[in-house]
């Protein structure tokens, strides 16, 4: 009895540390992180792998990492092709221990096209297009609640908590989901280039055309055939701008893009943490917005 006394004036001293231990959980990109945290809130600490700067296409991470990423209660990647050394990982140190592979969660579109030279592409292209993250609509439906249950599962004493917050995001996703949707309207069917092609699903999602992909093996200079066949399509849809990426060197585009004289266009599938575009979901998505606004504008 006396013990029982002693433990519960323990806990009772120190709530916050004997009882609350944060959830610990490691994600392979960017986004990832900023969602996990807006549905786990102070219950949880984010580790993100990918460092800023890097695409996640060919990322290799280092054995730190690798044996870092065993302590984490649950790892959360997007799975289909986009992070494979994320599963690679989870196999060398998780053993079995809870992975969220965000791509089983998803309905995914078909691969982007692709030319038909060489082998070895970054992406598993049988899997489908991994980029549904920057799909708000599909981040509300599938996303957040497959996140919602897998920080349930590690932690189920807070589930009552992730419920009612990633009921919240879910009500702010709807909002930032309308605000995109009228700030594109009036480019309805507006024709682009993409650099290694991740805007199909919101390209889709708010009515806009991605006619060609420059560089469709992320990481891999594309031939000249290649390219002459994106500026020609380029001229055929009417485009007017190639989307450039941080994480990518920009040469093949502005070389298409000078063939047909569109505009040249930042956009950022992953956000920088500590700019605008990192802040926080809706930040990465209105940054991209704003973006597009500019790419297919007067
Ligand atoms: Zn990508």
């Amino acid at each position: 009895m006396g013990r029982v006394a002693a433990l519960v004036c323990l806990l009772l001293a120190f709530p916050g540390t004997a009882l609350a231990q944060a959830v610990k959980v490691a994600v392979s990109i960017h986004p990832l992180a900023l969602l996990v945290q807006e549905v786990g809130g102070d219950r949880v600490t984010v580790t993100t792998l990918l460092k800023p700067g890097v695409s996640p296409h060919g990322f290799e991470p280092s054995p730190a990492q690798v044996r870092g990423l065993s302590g984490a209660d649950l790892f959360v990647s997007v799975g289909a092709g986009l992070d494979p050394w994320a599963e690679r990982m989870a196999t060398a140190v998780r053993k079995g221990r809870p992975h969220l592979i965000l791509a089983g969660h998803v309905p995914l579109r078909g691969a982007a096209d692709e030319p038909d030279h060489g082998e070895g592409a970054g992406h598993d292209h049988a899997e489908g297009d991994p980029h549904f993250w920057l799909d708000p609509v599909l981040v509300r439906d599938q996303v957040v609640p497959a996140l919602a249950v897998a920080l349930t599962q590690v932690a189920p004493g807070h589930g009552a908590e992730f419920a009612r917050r990633a009921g919240e995001l879910a009500t702010r996703l709807s909002g930032l989901n309308d605000e995109i949707a009228r700030a594109l309207a009036p480019f309805a069917g507006g024709a682009f280039v993409a650099f290694h092609g991740p805007w199909a699903y919101f390209a889709e999602r708010y009515g806009l055309n991605q006619v060609a992909v420059v560089e469709p093996i992320p990481g891999r200079e594309p031939s000249a055939r290649w390219m002459m066949q994106v500026v020609t399509a380029a001229r055929r849809a009417g485009a007017r701008a190639v989307l450039i990426e941080p994480q990518f060197n920009p040469r093949a585009a502005y070389t298409v893009a000078g063939q047909f004289h569109g505009r040249v266009v930042t956009v950022d599938e992953i956000g920088m943490p500590g700019t605008v575009s990192g802040a926080s979901y809706a930040a990465l998505m209105r940054f991209n917005t704003a973006a597009f606004v500019e790419a297919l504008g007067p």
